[in-house]
């Protein structure tokens, strides 16, 4: 008996000047990065919403509060490595991961391997089980793209012992 459930993930960040650009687990270089508590990390925080959503517990605000002065800065990867022991421990696996990320620039493409590689190790699988796609904005608003990252995760999860 394999019971199966999906989880959806949207999250958004926008730039501010000072700040480190981190996607998907990868410094990036850039003149901006995400403004937020933690590294503002807005791919795996769609991930880690739809984990939480996957198997009903909570959100990522509830979990990692961003009024909470021990993730500021927090490396996102690492809250979502902490999230994915606790549903590994429970017998969960990841079947796939499928994403999207809205940005207009910085270019994406060069990063999605080792975004992948990331995400992957940190999750238990191999990378080809994580999609991550970039994509312009192209005919959407000027905030969403332009002055910030935007991304969603979709994520399949099984348990054969639930
Ligand atoms: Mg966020």
């Amino acid at each position: 008996m394999v019971t199966t459930r999906i989880g959806l993930g949207f999250d958004s960040h926008r730039f501010v000047r000072g700040r480190p650009l981190v996607l998907g687990g990868v410094k990036i270089p850039f003149e901006f990065g995400l403004d937020g508590h933690s590294d503002a990390d807005a791919l795996v925080h769609a991930i880690i919403d739809a984990l939480l959503g996957a198997t009903g517990r909570g959100n990522i605000g509830e979990r990692f509060p961003d009024t909470d002065p021990a993730y500021a800065g927090a490396d996102s990867c690492t809250l979502l490595g902490e999230v994915w022991r606790e549903l590994a421990a429970d017998g969960w696996r990841v079947v796939n991961v499928d994403t999207v990320v809205v940005t207009s620039r910085p270019r994406l493409a060069p990063y999605v391997g080792p975004m992948r590689c990331r995400l992957g190790s940190t999750l238990g699988v191999a990378a080809e089980r994580i999609c991550v796609k970039p994509k312009t904005r192209e005919g959407l608003p000027r905030e969403i793209g332009l002055g910030g990252v935007a991304a969603e995760a979709v994520i399949l999860l099984d348990c054969p012992r639930d």
